[in-house]
């Protein structure tokens, strides 16, 4: 017998995160402004995320190195991978040619790595900084009172271009967190750093989305709300 794979429950899903975005971006923000959504891909596969796209959805996040460059060449030629996990050093010839954002820079010595290897091929990284917001230790991200040391030098490299910031906040109190979030990225904003923008705001993932929107985000990350629960197999 014929396996069928029935993904209307991603059809579902994007409808539901639809409907709830359109109605926290009419309560709570401008409407000149707007938000994108990403599928977040880590242990989906390529014929979900494919039907993802279809319904609309072009943005993917990939989290990890080895899983991209084995699913990569399945998905849909229109769709755009930006990277949003843990990215070691080494690592980052593996990405560097595919993907338009890297949105984990938190240390001075990876986004170097970035600026060496974006040189090698003749590219200007598109970059976010990932913020610990928290101050978790569990968690990735640079602390924020070393922020603007890292931008500041990263504003140097010829071919990183940081366009926003990146958070993760943790799980308990998270609004206090985005609150948090929108201020620093305001805070960045008004110091006019040269080589610097502050676009992107990228924030918010299935359990906090609405509050993220509340507070500013412009690019909520979606895996477990679109393609259901995890299976790490
Ligand atoms: C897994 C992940 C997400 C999505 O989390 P969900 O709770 O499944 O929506 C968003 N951002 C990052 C960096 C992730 O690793």
């Amino acid at each position: 017998m014929q396996m069928v794979t029935d993904f209307s429950y991603i059809d579902e899903n994007y409808r539901r995160i639809s409907f709830e975005v359109s109605e926290a971006m009419a309560k709570y923000r401008r409407s000149d402004e707007k938000v994108d959504i990403m599928a977040v891909t880590k242990t989906v596969e390529p014929a979900a995320v494919n039907h993802a796209a279809e319904l609309g959805i072009k943005l993917l996040g990939e989290n990890r190195v080895q899983e991209y460059c084995s699913k990569k060449e399945f998905y849909s030629k229109d769709t755009e991978v930006q990277f949003i996990g843990h990215l070691q050093t080494n690592k980052v010839k593996y990405i560097i040619d595919s993907v338009s954002v890297i949105q984990s820079v938190d240390s001075i010595k990876l986004a170097n790595e970035i600026n060496r290897q974006a040189a090698k091929i003749g590219k200007v990284q598109k970059c976010l900084v990932e913020v610990n917001i928290g101050n978790e230790e569990s968690k990735g991200g640079i602390d924020k009172a070393c922020l603007k040391d890292l931008l500041y030098e990263t504003a140097e490299m010829e071919n990183i271009k940081v366009c926003g910031l990146m958070a993760i906040p943790p799980i308990m109190g998270a609004e206090k967190y985005l609150c948090d979030m929108q201020q620093l990225f305001a805070d960045i904003s008004a110091e006019k750093i040269e080589n610097i923008s502050m676009e992107v705001l990228s924030m918010g993932m299935s359990g906090d989305y609405v509050q993220a929107i509340k507070y500013g985000s412009t690019l909520i990350r979606i895996g477990r709300g679109l393609f259901g629960p995890r299976n790490y197999g």
